[in-house]
Formats: structure tokens, C-alpha cells, sequence
């Protein structure tokens, strides 16, 4: 075992290390965190609208604990699938105007199995090169062809559709907010694309379910677009607090996917609590609209004080903003400034994002005020100096 040593001392030289650290959540502000003794800003949480500590989300999986027990003891297809499973995927079809639904354990099994169990060898998968590790590795496991295309670059999918126009089944897959840039898939345009290729369109809306459309129903609803996506996944670990995955699309898709995705099959449901859980996040997603304006008015502020004081922050619109600062050590150490001064935001590096563009990722949250964003965007803007990533 002595390589693995010695390839952590490579990393840690790198300044890539990841470590793990406790931290706490703190009831009466949903917008902090605390950190040993200390209590932080969080700038860096996916719970988006702010339900991950709601009374009526507790209750609901309190309920459920003590009428279906700490864990469902199987699998969904042997006894593991529980009356909550039932009203969970009948009320999902209704939000998502939608035939069927279909639960998964977590976003990256839902899109793991979903993937490897839609295509196989002979069959190829034009993916955007910043989609989600969890889509990454469904292709990989699905052993059909991979087709990267360049970040939100049409022509070069285009390119590629061509290229591959022979192969059996084709599948273009995105997200529909990229997870460390925030910016949106050209949604439109990869619709159309499909359309003229006989393409399956599969969209993940694990940051932008919750977010927008009338109801929460995500980016593809928001542009009218619902009915040109034949497999539409999101997850309830972000703007739904709680945790767990959807697979919305027609009724073939779902008698499919509860026959061939492994992750379905071959592992436990979620414990009933958790489905309960989710059930009550989602009346609240659909009926508390102030949560959705609340988080849109605060990343509107957000993005234009920081662009106002000359950071790059890229070109999106969502409660995700990445401070770009290019040098990995440098955003290291910007990150443990923020901490100092009492704001949570993570360093995030290569691999997870390309080399050179290691940044500063910000989530917002529809519980922070107008003012604790200013308070922030004030002591970024002063480190922003301090490290030369603003230049005076
Ligand atoms: C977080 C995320 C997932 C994984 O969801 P989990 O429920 O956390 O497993 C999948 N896709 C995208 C785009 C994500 O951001």
C-alpha cells in the first residue's frame, strides 16, 4: 500500500487534497452552518429553498417512522415498496405533468442506472463535457460509445450527431443548470437536435428542479419544453432538502427502467420516513412560490455585486455562482479566508473542474437577506484584493 502514500503526498503537494469536516446545521437560521465553535454563512449548501430543517418535512418523516419503521428491509421489487412510494410517484406524475414516475435512492444511482440501462454497446451517448460525474459514469458502465461534446457548443454536437448518425440508439443527455458553473443548457436547441437526429433526450435537473417553472417543475417546464425531454431526472437532496431521485417520463419508459436499472433492482429503497419526507417537500415546493422569488432576487443581487466589483463569474443566472480564481492553491487559500471572516464557500478544483479554473463556488439559499449578501460580498471583494484576483 505504500504507492497510496505516496500518490497523497502528490495531491497534498498540489494543494487537491480533500478532507472531511463536521458540520452543523443551525435551526433558527437555515442560512448558516456551524463549524467547531463557530457559526458561518453558508455559501455552500444545495438546500436552495431553505426546507432542509422544516417543521412539516420532520413531522412527515416522524409520522412515517413510527407506522413504517426505521427501513424499508428490501428491495422495491421484492417487499421494500411502501404505501409513501406509491403517493410519492402518483403526486411526481401530477407536478410533472407526466405519465409516470419512478423514485430513486439518489440522483447518482438514478443517473447511473438510467443511463446504463437505456443504451448498451453499439449504441453511443453525446454527453456535454461538464454534465454531472454520476452521468459520467452511467456511460461508462453502460459500455456505449461516448460522445463528449464541447460545454453548450451545438455545432460540435451537431458535429458528432453526424458522425455517430449510424449507430443503433442514440441518447443526448445534459444537465439543465451545470453544477460548478451555473449557467444553463441550451435546452431549445438540443430538443430540435434530437428531433432532426431520432436522438432520446434525458435532462437532469437535480439545481434547477425546485427553482423554476410555476410549480418548481424545473428549466424544461420554465421554457415550455417538458414534452420534447423523453427522460426527465431530478433529485430532493437540493431545493427539496431531504434526499432521493425522480425518473419522470411516459409509462414505457418507467416499465423499463423497473426491469432493467440495476440500482432499482439490486438495492434497498429508501427507508419509508425519507419517501414521507419528500412527499410533504413537495406541496411545499409547488405551493410556496416565495421561496423561488426570494432565492431568484438574491441571486440576482449576488451575481451583479460581484461582477460590479470585477470578479469573473461566468455568464449564468442561477443561485450557483463560481468565482473563477484560476490558481488552485490560490482558491484554496481564498476559501480559508472567507472561513476566517465567517463565511462557509468551497474551494473547488480539478478534477472536478478543468485545470486553471479553480474557483470559489457560492450556492445561495432563499433564507439569506439582501443584507448578509452585502456583508459578504463586501469581505470577498476585500480578500478578492488581499490575493490579487482583483486588481486595484
Ligand atoms: C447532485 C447531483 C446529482 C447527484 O444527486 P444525489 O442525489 O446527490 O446523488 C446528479 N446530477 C447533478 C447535476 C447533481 O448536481
Amino acid at each position: 500500500m505504500n504507492w497510496m502514500d505516496q500518490e497523497l503526498e502528490l495531491l497534498a503537494g498540489a494543494s487537491l487534497e480533500r478532507t472531511l469536516r463536521i458540520s452543523k446545521p443551525v435551526f433558527e437560521s437555515t442560512g448558516y452552518m456551524v463549524r467547531g465553535e463557530r457559526m458561518l454563512l453558508n455559501l455552500s449548501s444545495n438546500d436552495y429553498l431553505g426546507l432542509a430543517q422544516h417543521p412539516a418535512i420532520l413531522e412527515a418523516m416522524r409520522e412515517a417512522l413510527f407506522t413504517e419503521g426505521a427501513g424499508s428491509g428490501a428491495s422495491r421489487l421484492v417487499t421494500g415498496n411502501r404505501l409513501p412510494y406509491s403517493h410519492l410517484e402518483t403526486a411526481l406524475a401530477d407536478w410533472q405533468n407526466c405519465e409516470a414516475a419512478l423514485v430513486f435512492a439518489n440522483g447518482y444511482m438514478a443517473n447511473s442506472g438510467v443511463i446504463s440501462a437505456l443504451v448498451s454497446r453499439g449504441d453511443v451517448v453525446f454527453s456535454d463535457q461538464f454534465n454531472h460525474a454520476s452521468i459520467v459514469d452511467g456511460i461508462v458502465l453502460s459500455r456505449a460509445e461516448h460522445a463528449r461534446y464541447r460545454h453548450n457548443d451545438i455545432e460540435h454536437l451537431r458535429m458528432l450527431l453526424h458522425k455517430y448518425r449510424d449507430k443503433r440508439r442514440k441518447l443526448i443527455v445534459t444537465d439543465a443548470v451545470f453544477s460548478m458553473d451555473g449557467d444553463h443548457a441550451p435546452l431549445r436547441e438540443l430538443a430540435a437536435l434530437k428531433r432532426e437526429y431520432g436522438a432520446m433526450l434525458m435532462v437532469d435537473e437535480a439545481h434547477s428542479g425546485g427553482i423554476y417553472g410555476n410549480r418548481g417543475e424545473g428549466l424544461c417546464h420554465e421554457l415550455g419544453l417538458q414534452n420534447d425531454v423523453d427522460i426527465h431526472m431530478g433529485t430532493f437532496s437540493k431545493s427539496f432538502g431531504v434526499y432521493g431521485a425522480y425518473i419522470c417520463g411516459s409509462h414505457t419508459l418507467i416499465r423499463w427502467l423497473v426491469n432493467k436499472a440495476r440500482p432499482l433492482i439490486y438495492s434497498t429503497g429508501l427507508p419509508p420516513s425519507i419517501v414521507a419526507g419528500i412527499s410533504k417537500a413537495l406541496d411545499l415546493v409547488q405551493i410556496e412560490q416565495w421561496r423561488r422569488e426570494r432565492l431568484s432576487a438574491a441571486s440576482r443581487l449576488f451575481r451583479s455585486t460581484l461582477s460590479d466589483a470585477g470578479f469573473n463569474i461566468g455568464c449564468g443566472d442561477s443561485p450557483i455562482v463560481p468565482l473563477i480564481v484560476g490558481d488552485n492553491d490560490k482558491a484554496l487559500r481564498f476559501s480559508e479566508e472567507l472561513e476566517a471572516a465567517g463565511i462557509d464557500a468551497v474551494a473547488i478544483r480539478p478534477p472536478t473542474v478543468p485545470d486553471r479554473t479553480a474557483r470559489i463556488r457560492f450556492s445561495l439559499s432563499a433564507a439569506h437577506t439582501d443584507k448578509e449578501l452585502n456583508d459578504a460580498a463586501e469581505l470577498i471583494r476585500t480578500i478578492g484584493f488581499r490575493l490579487g484576483v482583483l486588481n486595484p
